[in-house]
């Protein structure tokens, strides 16, 4: 069940695009940055202690590699990832290295999923808006209903397959603790950029700070 839940919010994500045609872009930012602070609290409170319980000092090298490796990812992607995707009509193309950058993000974070409660929310939350947003340009792009489909539900079986293949090959045991690392450093880089990158010019928004709060204090708990 757990291997579904990101699975699920794709779905949840796309369909709500199907429903919603234009995203209120307040809105659209507070579940950015609520879904930024849970995915930053479960990270903290689950996936740091592990991995520096499980490995040593040396752990920080993967972590930073993951922080480096998501950064290059966004060069593909243009941060599809923590909300950047403008929706424009004239896409001649299908963005191949945008979906492809996409889809390598969301198969890498998979990978640790296996076992752990809170992660697969965090993970999970932060599809949801990535969903939607990458649903809407499909949908308003000139690419026929189905092939838009298709395409989404490629996407949402990205991460229950990572969770998958580290799961039934054991060769991927003896280093899921590195693994494990990188991906809190893509997570960590994405959770972190979500949170700067939705508020304007550093300006006080209550509203922004309850919903982050009430993203972080979740993530702890679950
Ligand atoms: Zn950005
Ligand atoms: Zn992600």
């Amino acid at each position: 069940m757990n291997f579904l839940l990101p699975f699920i919010a794709v779905l949840l994500g796309a369909g709500a695009a199907m429903l919603f045609k234009s995203p209120a872009a307040n809105r659209m930012k507070l579940l950015l940055a609520f879904s930024g602070a849970f995915l930053l609290s479960s990270v903290a409170s689950e996936f740091l202690p592990e991995i520096y319980e499980d490995g040593d000092s040396t752990m920080g090298i993967y972590l930073i590699a993951g922080v480096f490796i998501q950064i290059i990812l966004e060069f593909f992607s243009k941060g599809a990832e923590h909300g950047h995707l403008h929706v424009s009509k004239e896409i001649q193309q299908f963005p191949y290295l945008l979906f492809s950058s996409l889809c390598l993000h969301a198969f890498l974070e998979g990978m640790p999923l296996q076992g752990h409660g809170g992660m697969v929310y965090g993970i999970s939350i932060h599809k949801i808006p990535i969903a939607f947003i990458f649903a809407s340009f499909l949908l308003n792009s000139t690419m026929s209903r189905w092939k838009s489909i298709a395409i989404l539900l490629l996407f949402a079986v990205m991460s229950p397959l990572g969770s998958l293949l580290a799961s039934e090959m054991s060769f991927f045991d003896a280093y899921m603790t590195p693994i494990k690392a990188i991906v809190a450093g893509i997570v960590l880089h994405v959770s972190t950029t979500l949170i700067l990158e939705s508020s304007e010019a550093h300006k006080f928004n209550l509203a922004k700070i309850l919903v982050m709060l009430t993203g972080a204090v979740l993530g702890f708990l679950v």
